[in-house]
């Protein structure tokens, strides 16, 4: 796999070192005889892949950290970047009986961590049956986290798995949209190798955006996998936008002097590729999701003086997590609610101006408030509001149910209308978090290998 895209440099590592650190051996199997090995563990049935969290915490504290790890590899192949990038409060650690008694809970992910890291140390690859024992053929396209998924549970099972990803490297948002001091991009590549070791094959660089594409794919292959993600982000659609295409390393990404608009996902993959290594003056970022944080906390870290997040509603209606909206303030990202940009200008030296309204709420409808304009002087305009979904590749797929922007699968299997094609991850779920993804992806790829028993019998 081609990582020379990739940054190592000091620089990036001073600027976006970890948030959470790693627990050393020692605080490890502290924390690992706290957990009381619950029976029907509510962490496990908290966690989307449904982890034996008790299980792999049970083998830290007795020190087999290699059987820990593969506990967990064996419900979620991608343990390693959910360890550090799972929101844990809302998910197995906000399950943790200890809560319920007052007590800190277990600390799952970062317990997690440390298996994953030991069993990447130890440069093992993950045990699987042999591969190509079974004739399904599937094509994983897009090479994020539910593709990644898919592909590994079907090559751990003896089916082959190909992976399309349009970009230069795998890994989806892991390696390209996730915030640097949550998950390396580096780190995202190397669970991928770890997964390619499996014997799931990859094409980078390919797009899959025509009718006779998919043909040849359907051909090719016995059953698709549609791990599409969710599309570029939404434009501003206001006057003066500067909007670009999202691009990846290796590409057109601007560089330390670009002024103008770059939405979240450019502005994280940008630092995270090297691309982008210092920003200046003011940067304002419209939106308040997790992506919209990521993209404000990465601003005030590549050396932005004052950063602003813009938001058309109140705080207690933003999306991003509690944890996030804090992490925000303490990194000195200031708030502006109930404001919503209407178009961009530029001054006579080329500073961008942002003008704005303020809104309010009437009859269930946002409103402009009269002699409410307002304009900022800034340096970057970032929009983070929201994703949409690849419409037209899904248009051209026969059979495929579109509802709201996603697409229709059967619940239990990722199964779609067409009998050949299967979806999970995001394109389904409408954007939640990596394990989710994971969770999706394993689903089909089990589904898939019991139509594929049926069909032989
Ligand atoms: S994958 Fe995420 S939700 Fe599941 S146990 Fe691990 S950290 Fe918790």
């Amino acid at each position: 796999m081609n990582t020379a895209a990739l940054p190592h440099d000091e620089q990036l590592q001073a600027r976006f070192g970890e948030l959470k650190p790693a627990l050393t051996a020692q605080a490890a199997v502290i924390e690992a005889d706290r957990c009381l090995n619950c029976f029907d563990a509510p962490c496990t049935a908290a966690c989307p892949t449904h982890i034996d969290v008790p299980g792999f915490i049970k083998r830290i504290a007795s020190g087999n950290l290699r059987g820990s790890a593969l506990r967990i590899l064996d419900a979620n192949i991608l343990g390693a970047s959910c360890a550090r990038v799972c929101p844990v409060d809302v998910l197995c650690e906000g399950a943790c009986v200890m809560t319920r008694q007052n007590r800190k809970p277990i600390q799952i992910g970062l317990l997690q961590r440390r298996a994953m890291d030991a069993f990447w140390a130890s440069g093992e690859a993950v045990p699987t049956s042999a591969p190509g024992t079974r004739k399904l053929r599937v094509a994983c396209i897009g090479g994020g986290p539910a593709s990644l998924a898919c592909a590994a549970e079907l090559c751990r099972n003896g089916a082959r798995a190909t992976v399309i990803e349009r970009r230069m490297l795998p890994g989806g948002l892991n390696t390209y949209g996730v915030a640097e001091y949550k998950l390396r991009a580096a780190d995202s590549v190397r669970e991928v190798e770890m997964i390619r070791r499996l014997g799931v094959e990859f094409r980078c660089g390919v797009e899959v955006d025509s009718a006779a594409a998919l043909e040849a794919l359907e051909a090719e292959f016995d059953v698709i996998f549609l791990g599409l993600g969710l599309g570029a982000m939404q434009r501003l659609n206001i006057p003066g936008e500067d909007g670009r295409g999202e691009k990846g390393p290796g590409e057109d990404l601007p560089g330390e002097d670009a002024k103008g608009v770059m939405n979240a996902l450019e502005l994280i993959a940008a630092y995270k590729t090297g691309h982008l290594r210092e920003l200046q003056g003011t940067v304002v970022v419209v939106g308040a999701g997790n992506t919209a944080i990521d993209a404000a906390n990465a601003a005030r870290r590549l050396g932005a003086e004052k950063v602003y997040m813009l938001y058309r509603r109140g705080e207690s209606e933003m999306s991003a997590f509690e944890f996030e909206y804090e992490h925000a303030k303490q990194e000195g990202v200031q708030f502006l609610w109930h404001s919503q940009p209407v178009a961009i200008q530029r001054d006579e030296r080329g500073r961008l101006l942002l003008e704005t309204v303020q809104v309010r709420q009437a009859s269930g409808k946002l409103e402009a408030v009269p002699d409410s304009q307002a304009s900022i002087a800034c340096d970057l305009v970032v929009p983070a509001i929201g994703q949409s979904p690849l419409m037209e590749l899904l248009k051209q797929m026969r059979g495929i149910e579109m509802r709201d922007g996603k697409i229709v699968t059967d619940r239990q299997t990722g199964q779609t209308g067409n009998s050949r094609y299967f979806a999970g991850g995001d394109c389904v779920n409408g954007g939640r978090e990596v394990v989710d993804a994971v969770a999706g992806g394993k689903r089909a790829a089990l589904a898939m290998l019991k139509v594929a028993e049926v069909a032989r019998a």
